[in-house]
């Protein structure tokens, strides 16, 4: 088969990862046909298996593996770089993933004559700072693309820069940063997913016949919230890949649209036939991360129970993460300047929370 464009998805297997591995080489996508590069640390999870790419096991944070497995890939004409590790503090976060985006650019920039553009994913955090300074810093709200960098460390304005640097180095190597706020998708490896989260902590509920309590606080329940699909972002990217408008340019990624946690809550207790809590300001504020610590034997009784894909407890579940989305107002962003620039895409969350959980549930992450 002859191809029009070749792509190298680094986080194969995270959020928007496996969004691009479904997407990309769909007979219909812009740019296509695609021929599909996917890399990712860990052995292909059968989950992803079904995704007509060539998946590649590299730990791009060696530099020796990323060289010896991703200078073979000569034929790259689009890079999608989605995603990150997880380091202590932010300073940390800007070294560890400075160095693998680095890694990565290193063994691709001079080995691939048809380079022609690189997507970056970042986020949210862009305007309101990292989680470490959570409600300290950042920008009134809504978040736009033209407001400056905080002055305070970003792993993100690392990796931007490292990228304006680097594609100095090709001529017509073009750029693009997209940057998604809270991610409705499907991967039971990503760091950060609170759909498959609220899933499991829904399932565990059921299991133990309590009812489903909101692990949050009165402005994340009632107050307007916004997220990203992660098909919505696959999009995005793969539209700045293609539309020469959207060269060298961030945009903003989200679905459009706002809802209310406490219109999602009764959604969430139906998929799981569990009764929702209504939520109570008079009562302490409580953690998932509190509650997950001594569950993991039970998540491993209805892993075997209802015949799931093995997933161990602190594998689906990002405690920590629910807890700091749901910890205050989200911060709401803007789609003007993606609309202006010609990506008129959208979802409506509503219904994307429902298919994403019942994605989570025919892949039998949750039973
Ligand atoms: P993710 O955690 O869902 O996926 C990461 C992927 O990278 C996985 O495939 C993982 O296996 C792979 N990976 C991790 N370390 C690797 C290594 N050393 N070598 C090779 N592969 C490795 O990622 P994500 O959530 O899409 O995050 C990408 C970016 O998006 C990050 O900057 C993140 O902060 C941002 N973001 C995420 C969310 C969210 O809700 N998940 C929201 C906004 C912004």
């Amino acid at each position: 088969q002859k191809y029009q464009s070749v792509a190298l998805i680094i986080g194969v297997t995270g959020i928007v990862g496996n969004s691009l591995a479904e997407i990309l080489p769909l007979s219909d996508t812009p740019g296509g046909p695609w021929k599909v590069y996917g890399v990712a640390r860990r052995p292909r999870p059968s989950w992803n298996a079904d995704h007509p790419i060539e998946y590649i096991q590299c730990d791009i944070s060696n530099p020796e593996d990323t060289q010896s497995k991703l200078t073979l890939l000569a034929d790259v004409t689009h890079v999608f770089y989605v995603t990150w590790a997880s380091r202590y503090t932010e300073i940390e976060n800007c070294e560890t993933n400075g160095e693998m985006f680095k890694n990565v650019l290193n063994a691709i920039i001079p080995n691939c004559p048809n380079l022609s553009h690189i997507c970056l994913q970042t986020g949210r955090k862009h305007y309101h700072g990292p989680f470490e300074l959570f409600g300290e810093v950042g920008h009134d709200t809504p978040h736009h693309e033209g407001l400056p960098r905080l002055s305070v460390p970003n792993f993100y304005y690392t990796l931007e820069d490292i990228l304006f640097e680097e594609v100095k180095k090709k001529e017509k190597l073009t750029w693009s940063v997209h940057r998604p706020g809270l991610i409705f998708g499907f991967s039971p490896y990503s760091l950060m997913n609170i759909i498959a989260s609220l899933c499991v902590y829904a399932a565990i509920c059921k299991h133990e016949g309590l009812k489903l309590k909101f692990p949050g606080v009165k402005s994340a329940w009632d107050g307007y919230s916004d997220c990203s699909d992660a098909d919505l972002v696959a999009e995005h990217q793969i539209w700045a890949s293609v539309d020469p408008n959207a060269k060298n340019e961030a945009f903003d990624v989200s679905n459009g649209d706002v809802f209310k946690w406490k219109h999602l809550w009764g959604i969430l207790a139906e998929e799981f036939e569990v009764e929702a809590e209504e939520f109570d300001e008079k009562k302490k504020r409580w953690r998932l991360e509190e509650m997950m610590k001594d569950k993991g034997e039970i998540w491993d009784e209805i892993v075997k129970e209802n015949g799931l894909v093995p997933n161990k407890l602190e594998q689906v579940g990002g405690w920590w993460f629910v807890d700091i989305v749901l910890s205050g107002e989200c911060p709401l962003d803007t789609m003007n300047k993606s609309k202006e620039y010609g990506f008129l895409g959208f979802r409506n969350s509503k219904k994307a929370f429902i298919s994403w959980i019942d994605k989570v549930k025919a892949y039998k992450i949750v039973p």
